[in-house]
């Protein structure tokens, strides 16, 4: 058994191992892959002391930290359940394959969340994409709607706007929530079209791909329609927590629930990272709490 299990391998869950292999414990990971939402993005501006990099290039900086200390590293791994056994925790993957630690650090990390309308899973990856970074130049002159007004949403449509031909975004709400200067930048681009209070309902297609999308203007009432090629959803992330009901205390946005030094409900499981309830979902921040969760787990260990 190991002492530490770390379960992801994005920023939280690399950081997290480094800091108990660093202890002279013996550290697992195991991870279906190394870099997390990091091999998701390109450009990458406020990972402070390096003021420019690239999610691939970050991606494969954190896979060669782990190779620097004796981290058991599993990857192409998910786990699928935790259970109690003994003294131990009892970690299973979907292949069926068993591990067992004294403690648990959990770095699951979070995903896009879906917009549920008829379409958007059909036309998935011919014409919906959720990581403008990646998908963007795909759509290079074209026009496209990105799906939500906040933080997100904003920095992708300022993003394609630069490639695209025109941009719609639209936000459900009557305000849009990101941040005053995003806007601002976003509002002073030449080929992009804000519409407010829109719901979207539908995501269109000629069986081969994206063509357009319905929307319900929500102070009218009315249906309307929006000629695109291309369909960014950013409406927020969802924690990897799925399987980890009953294990540990789940906030209502199924967030693990963390204390100052990264404790769960269980005082055998710590946790970081943008699975957790911390506030800030960013790389630096994941890291740091990868660093407190070690920590926590590791001063918790002596004691007992
Ligand atoms: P993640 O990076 O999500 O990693 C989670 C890990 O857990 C992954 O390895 C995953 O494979 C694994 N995993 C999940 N479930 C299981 C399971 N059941 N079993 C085993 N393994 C599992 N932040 C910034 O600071 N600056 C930026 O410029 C920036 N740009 C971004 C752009 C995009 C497009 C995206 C998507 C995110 C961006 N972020 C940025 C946010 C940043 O990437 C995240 O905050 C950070 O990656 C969170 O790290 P994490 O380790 O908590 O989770």
């Amino acid at each position: 058994a190991f002492d530490v299990l770390v379960v992801g391998g994005g920023p939280a869950g690399v950081a997290a191992s480094v800091y108990t292999a660093r202890k002279g414990i013996s550290t697992g990971l195991v991870a279906d892959r190394i870099g997390g939402q990091v091999l998701d993005t390109m450009a990458i501006e406020n990972f402070i002391s390096m003021p420019y990099t690239e999610g691939p290039k970050l991606a494969a900086a954190l896979d060669q930290h782990l190779h620097e200390y004796e981290i058991d590293v599993m990857k192409g791994q998910s786990v699928a359940s935790i259970e109690d056994d003994g003294d131990l925790k009892k970690v299973t993957t979907e292949t069926g394959a068993t591990l067992r630690a004294k403690q648990l650090i959990l770095a699951t990390g979070a995903r896009w969340r879906r917009m549920n309308v008829p379409g958007e899973e059909e036309y998935r990856n011919k014409g919906v994409t959720f990581c403008p970074h990646c998908d963007g130049p795909l759509f290079k002159g074209k026009k496209v709607a990105v799906i939500g007004g906040g933080n997100s949403g904003v920095e992708a449509a300022i993003d394609l706007a630069g490639v695209v031909g025109h941009v719609t975004v639209l936000e459900f709400l009557d305000t849009m929530r990101a941040d005053e200067v995003l806007q601002r930048k976003l509002k002073s681009l030449p080929n992009v079209d804000i519409v407010m209070s829109a719901a979207t309902t539908e995501v269109l297609g000629d069986g081969k791909a994206v063509t357009g999308l319905e929307y319900t203007d929500r102070e009218s009432g009315e249906t309307k329609k929006l000629d695109v090629e291309g369909v960014f959803v950013q409406i927020g992330l969802l924690p990897n927590t799925e399987f980890l009901d009953g294990v540990v205390e789940l906030n209502e946005r199924k967030e693990i629930v963390v204390d100052a030094r990264g404790g769960t409900s269980d005082p055998a499981i710590f946790a970081a990272g943008d699975a957790t309830t911390e506030p800030y979902k960013q790389i630096v921040v994941a890291e740091g709490s990868g660093a407190t969760a070690a920590l926590g787990a590791f001063d918790a260990s002596i004691r007992v």
